[in-house]
């Protein structure tokens, strides 16, 4: 059996265990509106898609959510690299070969990709691939870790300065033999404003759309009281909610995204020590410091997701990218159950788990 299909099997029971309660909230009030909630669940992109639309009749929300999960499909398609026909394969296929046509859509993502891995200074590469490859991430036999020689050598194939474009025929190349794609970061950030952007072709005016734990809201509540987003606790249970955090914008007439990267959504253990699947293009290991948990909130969905990945690569040093980059904010948890939030959500920051306290940037050590 291939890791895909078991990934699809665990996700199916992890649905049917927790009761499609991942990330819920309560039902929000539309009661002095004509609106009713419409909601539907689908795994697509090797995980869970649940997308909530607030729509005047329940054949309406269904169209739409059902026009999302349709691109959801179409994306999948694209950027699968578990896929050899996917436009990424094909890219990977010829690397040191020559440049693959590709969608616009994939074109401009890879543009973006490195964009934000120059803005993260290489922290999140989309050319990690020949690495989560080499550890073994979505093989038969599962992960293991590599001989240090073995990730010397793969360490020389992950540079995102080494993927060429020609805009004139929409064709991406990698320009090495062996490098490779990996957009596992940004996918669920793709999917997430493609989804938006489906929506936005239709009437519904207010949405919350949650990929595998990558949240984008359109529009505001039809209650206009403030999105309410719990924050996964890492070290339990999937589900298990430790705090919420208010998305309370005075006009949110663009995408709202709170995307987090943590060390405990992948990881397998290994003679006694744990390694897990967000890994420093610096050295080929998973990171180790005391930061295991990072949510950005921003308004594009692709970019939360690379800061995401990018700034837990970077650890604590992270908040001085956060800070310099307009129009963001972010969640830190750390490893010794210390909670930061920059200035613009901290005081809407709620901690439902005594164990965790809210503190200042300088009481975090890393
Ligand atoms: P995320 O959950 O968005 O942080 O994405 C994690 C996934 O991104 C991993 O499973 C890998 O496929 C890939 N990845 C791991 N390390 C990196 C990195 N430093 N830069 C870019 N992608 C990475
Ligand atoms: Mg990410």
């Amino acid at each position: 059996m291939n890791s895909k299909i078991l990934t699809a099997i665990s996700l199916v029971i992890i649905l049917l265990v927790i009761g499609f309660g991942l990330f819920t909230q309560e039902p929000d009030d539309t009661s002095g509106t004509d609106l009713v909630e419409y909601e539907d669940t689908a795994l697509i992109l090797d995980t869970i898609n649940r997308v909530r639309v607030y729509a005047t009749g329940e054949d309406e929300g269904r169209e739409a959510v059902d026009q999302v999960f349709r691109r959801l499909e179409e994306i999948d398609d694209k950027l699968d690299i578990y896929d050899a026909e996917s436009e990424i394969s094909r890219i990977n296929e010829n690397a040191g070969t020559s440049k693959v046509e590709v969608s616009e859509g994939t074109f401009n993502l890879l543009k973006d990709s490195v964009k934000y891995a120059r803005e993260t200074e290489g922290d999140f590469d989309p050319t990690i691939g020949a690495l989560t490859l080499l550890w073994g991430w979505g093989s038969v036999d599962g992960p293991s870790v590599p001989a240090q020689e073995e990730i010397n050598d793969t360490l020389e194939l992950v540079n995102y300065e080494n993927i060429s474009f020609d805009e004139d025929n929409r064709e991406v190349g990698l320009d090495e033999e062996g490098m490779k794609l990996d957009l596992g970061a940004i996918a669920k950030g793709y999917a997430s404003i493609e989804s938006y952007n489906v929506l936005e072709e239709t009437e519904i005016q207010s949405a919350f759309i949650n990929l595998g734990g990558n949240i984008t809201l359109k529009g505001m509540k039809p209650d206009q009281s403030p999105w309410r987003i719990g924050i996964q606790h890492p070290r339990s249970a999937r589900g298990e909610v430790m705090a919420a955090v208010d998305v309370d914008e005075d006009n949110l007439d663009t995408s709202r995204a709170i995307v987090t990267s943590g060390d405990y959504e992948r990881y397998f253990e290994e003679e006694g020590e744990e390694y897990h699947h967000i890994i420093d293009p610096s050295t080929g290991y998973p990171t180790t410091h005391n930061i295991i948990s990072a949510s950005i909130i921003t308004d594009d969905p692709v970019k939360a997701d690379a800061y995401s990945t990018g700034i837990l690569v970077r650890g604590l040093e992270g908040r001085e990218i956060i800070e310099e980059t307009e129009n963001m904010e972010a969640l830190f948890i750390s490893e010794d159950q210390e909670v930061f939030a920059t200035s613009g959500i901290r005081d809407s920051v709620e901690l439902f788990d005594d164990d965790f306290s809210l503190v200042d940037w300088e009481e975090i050590t890393d």
